[in-house]
């Protein structure tokens, strides 16, 4: 049967889903709803029908279930940030663990798998060493400084509070509210391109309690900027530099064409399991700090490293993997399609005195077909893709190559079970999977899973 849009329901919220939606159930056909927790009877609203299913989204709860808990941020409601903050953490940790289960299971055909319990965070909160707020100008001639709400891309809610970023940082945030008010600079609008506060990034090293400001604006004149880093740098002393890009385009991204050092050295230090790591604004790293450490460290166990190893590090961003390892292989190859990651994780080698690694630049893909000699040198990988999972070609030279030990680190259980699929297929063996939480209080989860084969 296929219901009305705006057609209004009651169900029982039985399970989530993969995206983290709330699964009920209507006459026997499937709704999947934004809002809502397992065991939950709730009021719903019909948004779309389909033939084997519909969606919707939860517009009241009437008998609330046993696992929802108190949000603790004031802004739960409208911060499209922490979506599963009413959620239990050991319940959070549960359905995390069964998505990577559910996507073997579904999407890979692959049964009986060993998924271990989902490594859970120490600490929960403040646990996110990067965060981007957004300056947006509102109806009454002001402005706000935040977060986006939940579904709305171009909808910023002012920040009293974030439970993301070190205490710190948050603050921060409240003390360039005020400055930006007293600047006498007017705030982006997205509409008419006009004005000059666009973005506020902050980066933070957990390790060495250093905090990077990175201002993103539309030009340079940031109105007497020597007493802005006075003033900022009395108020909150972890902070280690301050830097200003330049980005003049439509497009409203926080990154700039040009970058202007405004204090201290343009960059903060970051140490993974005692290697240091030098972060640049623009410098892709793991989110979470402290659980990266754990994510490799499970990596390093499913790998067994040895002396004699050659390790292809692939899609190897600054290095962080390879070289926290490299003490304990023969020699690492780090591959990353982004020149300046390539840039510094040489930088990063030559910080930790590291003298086995070398890094390539540019698509794994075309690199591993046009330079296959350097790859089948190699005798094990361990492979960190970005969200669509490997490309197809990359893929097949891996298959062609026949590492006997593979490491895929995955953040992004549909994709990893696509390509799982095709090594079992191909005479891979998925050993042990472990998934690692990241992100607390998302629906998010990465995870780490070995494969062997006979040579
Ligand atoms: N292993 C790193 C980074 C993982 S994120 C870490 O733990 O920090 C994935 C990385 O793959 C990014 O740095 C991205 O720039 C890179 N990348 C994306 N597509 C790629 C491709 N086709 N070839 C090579 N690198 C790619």
């Amino acid at each position: 049967m296929r219901l009305r849009p705006g057609y209004r329901i009651e169900t029982v919220i039985k399970d989530l889903a993969f995206d983290g939606k709330a699964v009920g159930a209507i006459d026997g056909k499937i709704i999947f709803l934004d809002g809502g927790l397992p065991g939950e009877k709730v009021q719903a609203v019909v948004t779309k029908s389909k033939a084997r299913f519909d969606t919707g989204h939860v517009t009241a709860i009437i008998e609330k279930g046993p696992e929802r808990i108190e949000a603790p941020c004031r802004h739960f409601d409208i911060c499209g940030g922490c979506t599963w903050q009413d959620l239990d953490y050991e319940r959070q940790l549960y359905y995390k663990r069964k998505q990577v289960v559910d996507c073997l299971e579904h999407l890979a055909k692959l049964k009986d798998i060993e998924v271990a319990p989902a490594i859970p965070c120490d600490s929960p909160f403040h646990y996110r060493n990067k965060m981007e707020y957004s300056f947006n100008r509102i109806a009454d001639g002001g402005f706000v400084l935040g977060l986006h709400k939940r579904g709305h891309y171009d909808d910023i809610f002012q920040l009293e509070q974030c439970l993301l970023p070190s205490p710190a940082a948050a603050a921060i945030v409240l003390w360039f509210q005020e400055y930006v008010k007293r600047s006498g600079l007017k705030v982006y609008d997205v509409n008419i391109h006009d004005g000059f506060w666009r973005f506020l990034m902050i980066r933070e090293s957990f390790a060495r309690n250093e905090i990077m400001i990175n201002l993103i604006t539309t030009e340079v004149a940031i109105p007497e900027a020597g007493n802005l880093a006075k003033e900022l740098t009395a108020a909150f002393p972890a902070i280690k530099t301050i830097v200003q890009n330049i980005n003049t385009l439509e497009a409203n991204i926080a990154r700039g064409e040009r970058e202007i050092t405004l204090y201290g050295p343009g960059y903060i230090e970051e140490e993974f399991l005692g290697k240091v790591f030098r972060v640049y604004a623009g410098t892709f790293l793991q989110t979470n700090s402290r659980q990266a450490a754990r994510l490799y460290q499970a990596a390093y166990e499913l790998l067994e490293p040895k002396d004699s190893d050659r390790l292809l590090d692939l899609y190897c961003g600054i290095g962080t993997i390879g070289l926290c390892v490299a003490s304990q292989v023969g020699e690492v190859l780090g591959v990353e399609l982004e020149p300046s990651a390539v840039r510094s994780a040489e930088e990063n080698a030559r910080l930790n005195n590291i003298t086995n690694a070398r890094f390539m630049a540019g698509l794994a893909q075309d690199l591993m077909r046009e330079q296959r000699k350097i790859f089948e040198d190699m005798n094990c990988a361990i492979i960190d893709p970005p969200r669509a999972g490997m490309h197809k070609k990359a893929l097949n030279s891996l298959l062609e190559i026949k590492y006997p030990r593979l490491v895929y680190i995955s953040c992004n259980p549909s994709t990893f079970a696509r390509d799982a699929a095709l090594l079992v297929e191909t005479g891979y063996k998925l050993g042990r999977v472990i998934p690692v939480d990241m992100f607390p209080h998302t629906m998010h989860i990465e995870l780490v899973a070995s494969f062997t084969r006979g040579i």
